[in-house]
């Protein structure tokens, strides 16, 4: 049972931490934060959160858990915010896409603190954002990661992993690299392929014309260039050196490709797909927990 929660950044994945908390009745009271007072108000209508605060100081001021929901690009700012305000008793834990980023900004911020800090992700979003987008069911069957480090302290840790718990997620721990690694393989990259195509058809001057005929492939490929932009571009500057690594091999499959069809070289696709199709078909079989999509 969490006491008090403040979120900072009630949209979608602060808001449905909250209802999936409420679910349970495993909250006393939740406090919300957002820059903006209108985003703000309406998490209040809603019901995601049970009081809305003006500021930082005010949203954390008792509060056992915070929680930080804000875009990647604004992580920093919001630890530096907090930093002076905390108190020996509270836990700082965030829902951040990258982590290592993210843990050298709670180290800096925090200092003497920082060991209240756990870093976490859960791998589960839509498209949508902000509060209206918000649902309880969101985490329930899907993993939750988080990235200890060595400072932090493991009684805090064992309160967000049963936190999460509560949500109907499965908690897995890893470092915060491989995660990085990890995630741009199946999120990062697949994201940027969506924009960058959809982003391509959007130009050229029969764009209608070609979406006409888009079938249930496209639809479900191009589905997460709806995302939203500035939320996407945090991610990939914040996780720059693997997404980097990445495209470079991306790049190098899509070469070859091309390659072999100006070669006329039909087994060579047919190998590449084959061996695609068959990682498909037997590694994806059990949808929900293998559901490692953001959105
Ligand atoms: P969102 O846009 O729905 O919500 C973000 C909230 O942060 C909004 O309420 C906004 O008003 C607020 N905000 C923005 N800047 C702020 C600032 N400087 N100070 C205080 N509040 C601020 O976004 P989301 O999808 O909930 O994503 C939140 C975080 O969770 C991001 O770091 C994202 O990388 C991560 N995440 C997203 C998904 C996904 O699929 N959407 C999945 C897992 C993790």
């Amino acid at each position: 049972m969490i006491d008090r929660l403040a979120i900072i950044g009630v949209g979608l994945i602060g808001g449905s931490l909250s209802l999936a908390l409420k679910k349970v009745g495993q909250v006393g009271e939740v406090v919300g934060y957002a820059r903006s007072e209108s985003i703000r108000q309406q998490a209040l209508e809603l019901g995601v959160i049970d009081r809305s605060a003006g500021s930082i100081a005010d949203v954390i001021k008792d509060a056992d858990i915070i929680f930080l929901a804000v875009p990647m690009g604004a992580m920093s700012s919001v630890l530096i915010e907090l930093a002076p305000h905390i108190t020996d008793r509270m836990i700082i834990t965030d829902g951040g896409s990258a982590k290592a980023q993210v843990i050298e900004s709670a180290r800096v911020a925090l200092g003497e603190r920082f060991s209240q800090f756990v870093a976490g992700h859960p791998i589960a979003g839509t498209e949508k954002s902000g509060p209206s987008a918000a649902f309880a069911n969101l985490y329930n069957n899907h993993r939750v990661v988080l990235t200890p480090v060595a400072e932090t302290n493991s009684e805090s840790l064992e309160k967000v992993r049963a936190m999460w718990q509560l949500t109907g997620a499965e908690v897995v721990d890893m470092s915060a690299e491989h995660h990085d690694k990890v995630l741009a393989a199946t999120s990062h990259l697949p994201h940027l392929l969506a924009f960058n195509l959809v982003g391509m058809l959007a130009k050229s001057t029969d764009c209608d014309e070609i979406l006409r005929f888009a079938a249930g492939g496209f639809r479900d490929f191009s589905r997460i260039a709806s995302s939203d932009p500035v939320m996407w571009r945090d991610i990939c500057l914040s996780n720059s050196a693997a997404i980097l690594e990445l495209l470079n091999d991306y790049r190098r499959g899509l070469d070859s490709l091309e390659q072999a069809i100006i070669n006329n070289d039909g087994d060579q696709l047919v190998d590449v797909f084959k061996l695609a199709k068959q990682a498909r078909d037997t590694r994806f079989a059990e949808p929900s927990l293998n559901d490692n999509s953001e959105a």
